[in-house]
């Protein structure tokens, strides 16, 4: 049977776990195989009957001396009672509404019962227990090593449970095509197997079902774990490697007399970390193949001067820059903040926002409207070095004279997949022009995310930009070298001088008119507050409604004197803008959002952040919330309210009171909630051996040192043919995610 073999056509899968499995994702073979058990149980101890004691569980190995099945009278339940008998006793068995157990076992079976032992008015009681049979009656000697038997006497296998599928079925249909398994190509090379002491993968596979011993459990998911980490280690890596071999970018000299005289003309000392993430990003531009770098640093820490001397840089040199945010008002802002900051370099600055295109007018200091058609031309002729904008930038029609440089600002806010897509920097390729060597295995054609750089001039075929991607939401380092293996990273730790601390609490059900009363005094010396609503993941929809219905309490019986809004992710866009603007000028007092203001948004006047359902919120977006205020020299505060001040919850709302260092939250998040926080809901359908194996940072070294082994020996992967196979379907599957 082969791996790829279609879930419906394999044994003991008839169509109605067919469809159960198909919704699963479980398509073929092989998708059954990789599906992981969630737990295991050890069931390889057999207790003698006389030995056991009530309100304990036991697997117990008897023969059945008496079973019959009935209704109860008054409760018209389904019993099925059982005497079971080993050679040092008897034992009563009970089973309720579960009628098919009598048409199972049968007098003088053999069986493994598992179970909790419970006392009764006659005597104890094995209660509802799970059940193996062993043999059907002839055999008398009892079987105390049965190699057969799948749910008992072993290290016994639970899975996550499908709707319409049993840990128990599982178990048995995964063992009975384990056990016809055929020898599976290993995509490891041998000499990896050996030097690292990998157990074969056939091996492995056996064993994460159903171990032998605990420690051959721990030999396979370390092979099984490693396999995944190193592919993805492998993929990142050759991409990077890849880049420099094949790819061209612009290299874009460093002018010192430029950045200097700029850095001297800003209000304010760059901090140290600012500066040696400027240097790293200045140098990367130098470079004449694509670079990409992560800037990380939390709210607040100035990413954005970076970016703008780096675009300063590139536009001294007469290429341009683009620069694309996930949101409008984020948009926005930048397009004020760099005209402001670049209007003594008399540097053209654009925004492109939907159908809505401004420039930056540096003579009369003020940004105008122009048509859509105009930016696309100024930008097509090279006019324009500089334009900020949202997704607008990567439609098809949008094309640069000579894009050298693309920065995404809060990277982490385009979901996994597009992040993916950005990342990939063939989206940037030259049109009309043919790459010398195709330094990608596969190309998909078709592509949503294409950046052209236009082919009004030809000598720049080949070229693509290089790209600074910024970060809020710090990442924990574990997780930063298995997905962001193919960027260089800079991190800004320190906060630029003069932030004040901001109080955080966390406040309880009962507290709350207390906290509204606070507001109001606040509210009343001249500040502003946001309320953020509970996260509600499922649905943005119900979260609209919860905000609506928030911002209704709150406006009619809570702050009536005030004025409040409104904001959330499904506003139209031009409404978003004005509540921002108007808030921003403080017209509005209170504004109620979802955590869509959670990006950058910068409003000095605002001090007080209200946190509804706190716990439902990561540690790290908790913090890049209270990121919101301590912009201004007034007191800020932040409050976490809370339903359900249970322990673990308060512990880890705790942390976040106890720190300010946005890296240390991210490490503490990733260490009680686990990576499915970082690399978003849907990837949470990784095995969870994978997704512990992030956090290991011994196993994600030894995989990167083993990828950069094969990619030093051969980064064409010619003499890998199945490591190719496979990262092309990699390449594949990231690109149509
Ligand atoms: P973020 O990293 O969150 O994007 P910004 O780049 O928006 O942060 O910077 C936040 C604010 O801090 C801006 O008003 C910016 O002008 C200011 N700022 C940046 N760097 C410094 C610094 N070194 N000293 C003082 N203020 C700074
Ligand atoms: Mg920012």
């Amino acid at each position: 049977m082969k791996l790829n073999t279609p879930i419906s056509e394999i044994s003991y899968v008839g169509p109605k776990y067919s469809k159960s499995f198909q919704k699963a994702g479980i398509k073929n073979l092989k998708d059954l195989l990789f599906y992981f058990p969630r737990d295991y149980e050890d069931r390889s101890e057999i207790t003698y009957i006389n030995k056991v004691q009530p309100n304990k569980k036991y697997l117990i190995q008897a023969k059945i001396l008496m079973i019959k099945s009935y209704r109860s009278p008054h409760k018209k339940m389904h019993v099925t009672k059982s005497i079971v008998e080993d050679k040092t006793g008897a034992i009563q068995v009970i089973w309720f509404n579960q009628p098919f157990v009598s048409k199972q076992l049968k007098k003088a079976y053999l069986a493994s019962f598992i179970g909790p032992v419970k006392s009764s008015s006659t005597g104890l009681v094995l209660s509802n227990p799970q059940y193996e049979i062993i043999s059907r009656g002839q055999q008398t000697k009892l079987a105390y090593q049965h190699k057969d038997l799948i749910h008992s006497h072993r290290i016994v296998p639970i899975y996550r449970e499908p709707a319409g599928l049993t840990s128990k079925y599982l178990r048995f249909l995964i063992w009975f095509h384990l056990k016809k398994l055929e020898k599976i190509r290993d995509f490891l090379p041998q000499e990896i197997i050996k030097r690292n002491d990998f157990i074969p993968i056939e091996t492995a596979l056996k064993e994460i079902h159903f171990p032998s011993s605990w420690a051959s459990l721990k030999k396979a998911k370390i092979r099984l774990a490693f396999n995944e980490l190193f592919l993805i280690m492998l993929y990142l890596e050759r991409e990077k490697e890849l880049r420099k071999a094949h790819q061209k970018a612009y290299a874009i000299p460093f002018n010192q007399q430029l950045v200097q005289s700029f850095i001297y003309s800003l209000p304010f000392q760059l901090t140290l970390d600012q500066k040696k993430a400027t240097w790293q990003t200045v140098k990367d531009l130098e470079k004449d193949y694509p670079t990409q770098r992560l800037l990380e640093g939390d709210v607040g820490s100035g990413k954005t001067i970076v970016a703008a001397i780096a675009s300063l840089s590139v536009a001294a040199t007469n290429y341009q820059t683009a620069i694309m945010a996930p949101t409008e008002v984020l948009a926005r802002q930048h397009f004020q903040q760099f005209s402001k900051m670049l209007r003594k370099t008399k540097i053209d600055v654009a925004m492109l926002i939907g159908a809505e295109a401004r420039i930056y007018d540096s003579q009369k200091s003020r940004a105008k409207k122009i048509s859509k058609q105009k930016l696309l031309e100024a930008l097509a002729t090279g006019k324009i070095k500089i334009v900020i904008g949202t997704h607008a930038l990567i439609q098809k029609k949008v094309k640069f004279k000579n894009l050298a440089f693309v920065v995404i600002d809060e990277q982490h806010r385009f979901g996994v997949g597009q992040r993916a897509e950005l990342l990939r920097s063939e989206k940037y390729e030259v049109k009309g022009t043919k790459e010398k060597e195709a330094p990608l295995d596969s190309r998909p054609q078709t592509s949503n995310f294409r950046l052209r750089t236009s082919d009004f001039g030809l000598q720049t075929s080949f070229l693509r930009p290089h790209m600074l991607s910024m970060s809020a939401t710090p990442i924990p380092r574990t997780l930063s070298l298995v997905f962001y293996g193919d960027l260089n990273i800079s991190r800004l730790k320190e906060l630029p001088k003069g932030r004040k601390k901001i109080i955080t609490q966390i406040v309880l059900p009962h507290e709350r008119d207390q906290v509204y009363s606070f507001i109001r005094k606040e509210i009343k010396k001249g500040r502003q507050a946001f309320v953020i609503c509970p996260l509600i993941e499922e649905s943005e929809k119900l979260q609209a409604r919860a905000v609506r219905e928030e911002f209704k309490k709150l406006s009619k019986n809570i702050f009536q004197e005030f004025t409040l809004a409104l904001l959330h992710g499904r506003m139209k866009s031009q409404d978003k803008k004005k509540i921002m603007d108007d808030f921003l000028a403080n017209k509005i007092n209170i504004l109620v959002a979802t955590s869509v203001i959670e990006v950058g948004i910068d409003v000095p006047n605002a001090t007080i952040m209200l946190i509804e359902g706190a716990e439902r919120f990561g540690l790290a977006q908790l913090h890049q919330l209270r990121g919101r205020v301590g912009r201004s020299s007034y007191q800020s505060y932040c409050f976490l309210l809370t339903d359900l001040p249970s322990q673990k919850v308060t512990a880890r709302l705790k942390a976040l009171i106890a720190s300010e260092d946005g890296f240390e939250l991210a490490e503490k998040d990733l260490e009680i909630r686990g990576p499915g926080d970082f690399i978003g809901k849907r990837q949470a359908g990784l095995p969870d051996l994978v997704m512990a194996s992030f956090q290991d940072v011994k196993l994600i070294n030894l995989a990167r040192k083993e990828s950069g082994w094969i990619l030093k020996k051969d980064l064409s992967l010619k003499t890998f043919p199945l490591l190719k196979k496979i990262l092309r379907y990699m390449a594949n599957k990231i690109h149509l995610e």
